[in-house]
């Protein structure tokens, strides 16, 4: 299991749509530069959420650590 579990954006297919800011109450983003996805409180991700990931919009968001076989649902495939 992961010692840590936080979200990693991939800032290439991200499009700044502030859904995981907006999405997360664990103060795990930073309000401030939204809708840009910051992490800036990866200790206050809770393990093995995915509610962030699940809502991103162009499947941006994976987890430092996931071991569960999660899947970006909208994650772009080329
Ligand atoms: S996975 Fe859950 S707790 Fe972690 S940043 Fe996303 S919404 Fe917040
Ligand atoms: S939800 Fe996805 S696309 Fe939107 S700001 Fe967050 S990482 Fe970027």
């Amino acid at each position: 299991m992961a010692k840590h579990w936080y979200p990693v954006i991939d800032y290439v297919s991200c499009i700044s749509c502030g859904s995981c800011t907006d999405k997360c109450t664990h103060g795990v983003y930073d309000t401030e530069k939204a809708p840009s996805a910051h992490v800036i409180f990866p200790d206050g991700c809770v393990d093995q959420c995915h509610g962030c990931g699940n809502l991103c919009p162009s499947g941006s968001i994976t987890y430092n650590g996931d071991a569960t076989g999660w899947v970006p649902p909208n994650q772009q495939r080329v």
